[in-house]
């Protein structure tokens, strides 16, 4: 239990993007330096483009799945954690990113509503493996032995996130829900503040800049994440 701005909290939701990430080195969507900057994102990350030139699909997630080991979790993953841990209520975390840096800092539920990098799904048993490094059209998939049935196990523009169902409950249910470096342009995950809004939570955005729904939050804190979001989780456990 904590008290934020004049109500008690016991319940949090805390859903992040690729801005919690940036300051490791994770590229975000849209920055200039980003890794999408070749690409037109609806160009690589569709259903379409993947039937389309599997080959550059693969070689795009391979690219960015290689570049996991040269980065590590930032004091704002860490803060994530150390809210996880030590906050006497309920702490239910869920990212867009499809990075580990979540769990390499310490977390141990992340929701990863967009999936992984280092998984691969079969097309053919529909299991998701862990896969550390690159795979493509010829490889077989671990559980099955099928060829060529293998996609990367990341949500692409057009299809339906993982755990919505969870990420809905947990949303009616919150008293505190927190957005870190994220956009709001991708939805679903930009209309859970209006859920979290609906069902009667206080609301935060944490963001170096404006985002496309900053006017609905009942709070703004702007800055890089690793202060905005340390400061966050002092505040709500020293309350
Ligand atoms: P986005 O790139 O659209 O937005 C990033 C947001 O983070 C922006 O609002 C920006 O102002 C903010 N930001 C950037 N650096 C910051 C910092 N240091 N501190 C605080 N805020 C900062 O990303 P999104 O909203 O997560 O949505 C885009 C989609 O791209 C998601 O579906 C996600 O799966 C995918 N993606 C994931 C990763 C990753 O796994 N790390 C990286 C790029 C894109």
């Amino acid at each position: 239990m904590a008290h934020f701005e004049g109500r008690f909290i016991d319940r949090i939701v805390v859903l992040t993007g690729a801005g919690i990430s940036a300051e490791s080195g994770v590229p975000t969507f849209r920055d200039a330096d980003g890794l999408w900057e070749q690409h037109d994102p609806m160009q690589i990350a569709t259903p379409e483009a993947f039937m389309r030139d599997p080959d550059l699909v693969y070689r795009f997630y391979n690219a960015r799945r290689a570049r996991l080991p040269g980065v590590e979790p930032n004091a704002a993953h860490h803060a994530v954690v150390r809210l996880q841990r030590e906050f006497a209520g309920d702490v239910f975390l869920v990212t867009q990113n499809v990075d580990d840096l979540h769990e390499r800092a310490g977390s141990q539920q992340v929701c990863h509503m967009h999936g992984r990098l280092q998984a691969a799904l079969c097309t053919a048993c529909a299991r998701s493996t862990p896969m550390s490094g690159d795979y493509d059209g010829t490889t077989a998939c671990p559980a099955c032995g099928t060829s060529g049935s293998l996609r990367p196990d990341v949500v692409w523009f057009g299809e339906i996130p993982y755990y919505m169902d969870e990420i809905e409950t947990r949303l009616a249910d919150c008293d505190l829900f927190i957005a870190i470096g994220t956009s709001g342009l991708v939805y679903p995950a930009a209309g859970f503040v209006r859920r979290a809004l609906q069902c009667g939570a206080t609301t935060v955005e944490l963001n170096r800049e404006t985002s496309d729904v900053s006017g609905l939050f009942h709070h703004q804190r702007k800055g890089l994440a690793t202060a905005v979001v340390t400061a966050l989780v002092e505040e709500l456990l020293a309350a």
